[in-house]
């Protein structure tokens, strides 16, 4: 199987700008697609802005003039044919929409070369709920990233059972290519690797401190002393934001998340306190 070298990113919001911006940095040539030029100039400004944050956090080279020339890797378009017509691989980053992203691949599908891999970063759907949709489910998998791509550098990348091993092979050394570093899942998984451990351990810090049990110092120092991570379950909640810990919270079923999900509300999110971004969640920044 030959290396992909062009790869195309369909939908250019948060993670999208992310995907397409750290994989020009690392010269591969870079097509961004969204619906319209409205979105296109946001992703302009997207790009500019991580242009700014490579350089900030002292990414390899950043500051000696990769950081621009990524800039030049990356083509803008809201037309899906020209989009793909040359992708050795397409990632998909656009809204958590079932039905969205089926209606999209059916559509590429149809336009994209043979050739071409298809790849979606969905968080919670699987590759098993898209892959009849794509026309060629023995190419296609999963590649989910991170927020903050630059530092949070992991690509899980999971196929389903129709998954051809060589595909999964090169979208591996694709991410390793891209400055990731990949993991390698074996087998289809909600929430991937990362998801399965992280949430579980949230979960029972919402818990320990709905039932009284500790507070989230005391939790999150535990956290820490004990096992020599460098942030407990509150940080985190306050870097992954609370309003987006609220909305996980709020769509469970599960009694004890809607529990959280109001405590979250009334001492949090109405106060407009959503973590580190507002300068005020669990702690104060
Ligand atoms: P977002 O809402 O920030 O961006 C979605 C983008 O897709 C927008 O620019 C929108 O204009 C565009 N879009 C909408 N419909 C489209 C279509 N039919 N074709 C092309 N583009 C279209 O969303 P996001 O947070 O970047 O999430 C995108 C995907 O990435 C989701 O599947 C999500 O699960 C996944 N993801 C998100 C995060 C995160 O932290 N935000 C982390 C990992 C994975």
């Amino acid at each position: 199987m030959p290396a992909i070298k062009t790869v195309t990113v369909l939908g250019t919001g948060v993670l999208g700008s992310q995907i397409a911006y750290q994989a020009a940095f690392h010269g591969f040539a870079v097509t961004a697609y969204d619906l319209d030029d409205d979105a296109l100039e946001q992703a302009r400004a997207r790009f500019a802005k991580l242009a700014g944050i490579y350089r900030a956090a002292n990414i390899a080279g950043a500051t000696d003039g990769k950081a621009e020339s990524a800039l030049g890797n990356l083509r803008l378009t809201a037309d899906l044919a020209d989009a793909v017509s040359d992708a050795d691989l397409v990632i998909e980053a656009v809204p958590e929409l079932l039905q969205l992203k089926r209606d999209l691949y059916r559509k590429l599908a149809e336009l994209a070369p043979a050739r071409t891999i298809f790849a979606t970063n969905s968080s919670t759907l699987l590759p098993s709920d898209l892959k009849e949709s794509t026309g060629r489910p023995d190419r296609f998998l999963a590649i989910h990233y991170a927020n903050n791509i630059w530092a949070q550098n992991i690509a899980e990348v999971m196929g389903t059972g129709d998954t051809d091993a060589q595909v999964f092979d090169a979208v591996v050394e694709f991410a390793r290519n891209s400055g990731l570093e990949p993991i390698e899942i074996k087998k289809e998984k909600a929430g991937y690797v990362l998801n399965s451990l992280l949430v579980p351990l949230l979960n029972a810090a919402a818990g320990l401190l709905l039932q009284g049990v500790a507070s989230p110092e005391t939790i999150d120092k535990t956290w820490r002393i004990a096992t020599g991570a460098p942030s407990g379950p509150f940080q985190i909640f306050d870097v992954v934001g609370l309003a987006t810990a609220y909305n996980i919270a709020a769509s469970s079923p599960d009694a004890g998340s809607q529990a959280f999900a109001g405590y979250l509300k009334e001492h949090y999110i109405d106060k407009g306190k959503l973590g580190v971004a507002t300068g005020e969640g669990f702690y104060t920044y």
